[in-house]
Order: C-alpha cells, then structure tokens, then sequence
C-alpha cells in the first residue's frame, strides 16, 4: 500500500475502520524514507524500530475494540529542537553530540497521547537560526521539488519530509519565519500559532519571546486536526495560555469568506520591487479569490512593522539566544572537550561545538546586550517591538486577516545565500513581524512558477491574537478555489497530483 497521497485523516479514518493497519501504514512510511532520503536528507533520526512498535501497539488496542485517538496510527516527524524521550535530539548542532533526552515535549506527549507514530526526527539550521536548512552541522536538506533547491529553514527538514510524503504532517518551530517559509518553499500549509498557544515545554529555546511550535500539512483539513491535538494549556510552559481553545477541524468545515475583510499592506507597494514577480502574482491571485468569494479587500498601513521589523528582530532574537545558549558549556549537555581548566573546556567545547550562524548569533547577541550598547539596540528594539504590536492592534480594528508573501521570493539554490548572511535575513522581511507582534499566522501554496521544474509560491495570511480559527476558515476557502491541494512531489502522479 502507498501512503504517500494519502491525508492524515484519510489514514486515521482507514485505520479506525480496519481498511489498513497502522503496521501497513508505517511500512509504506519508511519505504518512502529509505527511497527518498539518498536524495534528500531531511532526517536526521529514523526511527524505524521505536515506529514499528508504537504502531504494533496501536494495532493492538484497535483490535483491542479501543478508540486510540484522532491521530491513531499516523505517521509523524518532529524537528530535532523538541524533545522524544529515547531519542537523539541535536538541534541539527554538534554541540548536543549524544545527548539522548529523558523525557518528552509537551508536543511529543499530546501527539502519542492521540495515537500518532514517530517516524524521525528532522533536520534543521543548528539551533533554529536560518532560513535554508544549510547551517545544520548534519548537511543540508534538499527541496523534494528541485532537489538543486533548498527546503527553506529552519524546520526545512519537516517541511521536506511532508512534500517528500514519508508523513502526511509533521512540526516545525517559528520563531521569524521558519515554519511558514519552508511550508511556502516546498508547497504545503503551515502555521505559526499565536504566541502562548502550544506549549514550549521541551521545546530546545532560541528566542523566547518568539518561539511558537506549529504544524505543517497538504491539506488545510489536516493542518487544523494537528493543530487540535497540541493547542492544549499547559501549566509546565509559564508562557501557555489557559484560555479555552475552540475546536479547529470545525473552522474547516463549512468555510466562507463572505463579509470578511482581508487587508493589503499599503507600504507593500514600494517594496514590491524587490518581491520576485511571480510571488507577487500569486498574491494578486489569492487576493482576486477573496474578492470573488465575497470579501472586501481593504488597506492597512503597517509603517514600523515592515521597515524596523527585521533590524528589531535581528536584535532581540540573538540577543535571547546568546542568553538561552548559554547553557551548553561542556558540563551539562553533550558535547564536552576535556581540558585541564574550566575555562579552556568552556572555550573549547563552545568553539568547537557551535557553527558559524550560531557564533555570529551569540557575539551579537552578548554585544547588544552589553553595558554602554544596551539602551542604544536592546532597549530600542523593546520599544520598537511595543510599537509593532500597537500598529497590529490598530490594523485589525480594520480588518479580519492581513495578506502578505511568505517570502519574497520562491525556493532558492543551494549554495546561493549561505555566505552572505545578510541578504539571507533581509528574506524574512514579511514573516518576523508577525513574531515580534505574537499574532498567528498561515502560509498557502498560491500556485507555481513556469518553467521545467515549477516551483511552489506561498501566501502568508496574518491574523490578530488567537484568530487561527480565521486563518484555517480562509485557507479552507481558498485550497477549494485554487484546487491544488495536497500537490506534492509526491503524489505528482497520485490524488490530487500535478501530471
Ligand atoms: N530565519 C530566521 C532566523 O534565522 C527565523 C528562524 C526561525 O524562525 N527559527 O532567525
């Protein structure tokens, strides 16, 4: 049996009533692996023999006449940032050499709480800090669409792992960008939820403040039954909200954009030059759907946002991260060189253990934090980052969704941006905002480029503080009018394929 066409709630549903065994399922689950991965590389840990026995497990209690979950028997990969207990987790980094952890991720938990199966663990930029999946100390991951390409970054590894249908869905981490960047990139849905809404509880930090855990799938359907299962309170994660949370898979089910507001970005226009042309058309597409689908399209000025947004970012962010990555040190996790002072092990341990992004994170993080340059960039940045949240706030009083590029341009070549740091962060210019400002926000495969090898075009829709239910509504509406859910790779020739 072929898996790869296959949704998540089409497995979970064959599973429940018996048409296939969960045993099957992961079968065909790493017979993709062990096909694709030569060419891809998107995982870093395989896990075949834990995989098969969580899945003879599930087989059992069906048979058993339980009902394991609304997950039960899909397969499923993690970004190697969140912890599985038993399994590697590396950050994609050779500092984390051997450290095994003890215990799970409050994601981890949820997910096998709902009866899913972990198939690996994937790649990533070390540490999260990237765009491209290139700075992983395990090799970069290639794009299942061009494998010249990258898969975008940081959680590239999960996003190729669904577009190279090993698993229907996996998670990725966001904290500017990385989970709708790669889903934009490799042509699938992915999500950033709010900020406080899945629990970070086992969740390796790189920024604090902006992390959010967050789902990818090929389907909006899909993308919305993951988010079901992790969006949970968890008391663990001081940041996790209590509030109740509604039940996404009903936002997918009669969706409508009717009288809905969906917002342009005015100083969009004098960027948009620097956006490549097919991007901006598939954007134009989306927006003309709206309309057509009975929303008004309206204008919201977001000033601060999109032009200090990616300075601010570039401060806070490393700055967090010189902070939390102060922790790997040569005593207490993994890597450690042994020294006959405690400052040559610090030293060498962190020299040897961090690459090159992480390094120029730290540095600048430690610099804009130290006295003398605190108030100059630290405390700046704070303030700007207030004033982006105001803008936000202000921009919602006008509208229901703000519609933006994920990325400015589609999939780039191996190789083409690794060395030039800065054009690689100016590339995130439309999704850190949404983190500094803690909203939610999806990415939608809008379309393709022309050409031999089409490319995947993303569409990022921003919605205000809790608003996925908004977010998942109006991608529902669109995968219909656009008709090419579920295209991967992958099923170029299955379901739902391009020919
Ligand atoms: N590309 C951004 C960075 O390098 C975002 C990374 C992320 O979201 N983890 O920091």
């Amino acid at each position: 049996m072929e898996i790869n066409s296959l949704t998540a709630a089409e497995i979970a549903g064959g599973i429940a009533e018996k048409k296939f065994s969960a045993s099957e399922v992961f079968s065909s689950c790493m017979e993709a692996v062990h096909r694709g991965e030569p060419d891809i590389s998107a995982l870093i840990t395989v896990a075949e023999e834990t995989g098969h026995a969580a899945a003879r497990e599930i087989d059992q209690r069906i048979a058993g006449g339980e009902k394991p979950g609304p997950l039960a028997g899909v397969p499923i990969v993690m970004k190697d940032n969140m912890c599985i207990r038993g399994l590697p987790a590396t950050c994609g980094s050779r500092m984390l050499h051997g450290w095994i952890p003890p215990y799970d991720a409050a994601v981890a938990e949820l997910l096998s709480g709902a009866g899913a199966v972990f198939a690996g663990k994937a790649n990533m930029d070390e540490f999260a800090m990237g765009g491209s999946t290139e700075f992983s100390a395990f090799g970069p991951t290639s794009n299942p669409w061009d494998l010249e390409r990258v898969p975008g970054g940081s959680s590239g590894g999960s996003a190729a792992a669904v577009a190279a249908g090993y698993v229907p869905v996996s998670l990725g981490s966001d904290t500017g960008g990385s989970i709708r960047q790669p889903a934009s990139f490799c042509g699938l849905y992915g999500l950033k939820p709010t900020y406080g809404l899945v629990s970070r509880w086992g969740l390796v930090a790189f920024a604090s403040s902006l992390d959010q855990i967050g789902p990818f799938a090929r389907t909006v359907e899909d993308l919305a039954l993951l988010l079901s299962v992790i969006a949970r309170p968890d008391p663990r994660d001081g940041t996790s909200s209590r509030r109740e949370r509604p039940d996404y898979t009903a936002c997918v089910k009669n969706p409508s954009l009717k009288g809905k507001k969906v917002a342009v970005v005015k100083e969009f226009g004098a960027m948009s030059a620097s956006v490549s042309p097919e991007v901006r058309e598939a954007l134009e597409k989306t927006l003309s759907l709206c309309r057509e689908e009975g929303a008004e399209i309206v204008e919201v000025s977001l000033p601060v946002s999109l032009e200090f947004g990616l300075p601010c970012y570039y401060i806070l962010a490393p700055a967090e991260a010189s902070s939390n990555l102060a922790r790997f040190d040569g005593v207490r996790y993994g890597l450690s060189s042994k020294e006959d002072s405690l400052l040559e092990l610090y030293l060498r341990t962190r020299g040897k253990g961090f690459g090159s992004e992480v390094k120029r994170r730290i540095l600048t993080g430690t610099y804009v934090l130290s006295s003398g340059y605190y108030d100059a960039y630290y405390l700046t940045a704070q303030k700007v980052r207030s004033l982006m949240k105001e803008e936000f706030r202000r921009a919602f009083g006008s509208c229901d969704l703000i519609a933006l590029p994920t990325s400015p341009t589609p999939a780039f070549k191996k190789g083409e941006l690794v060395n030039d740091p800065i054009q690689m962060y100016l590339a995130d210019v439309f999704t850190l905002p949404v983190n500094l400002a803690e909203l939610p926000a999806l990415s939608l495969n809008a379309g393709f480029t022309s050409g031999k090898k089409p490319l995947p075009l993303g569409v990022q829709l921003i919605a205000s503080r809790w608003g996925e239910p908004e977010l998942l509504n109006a991608a529902a509406v669109l995968e219909r009018r656009l008709g090419i859910a579920g295209t991967a790779p992958c099923t170029k020739n299955g379901k739902g394929g391009r020919s």
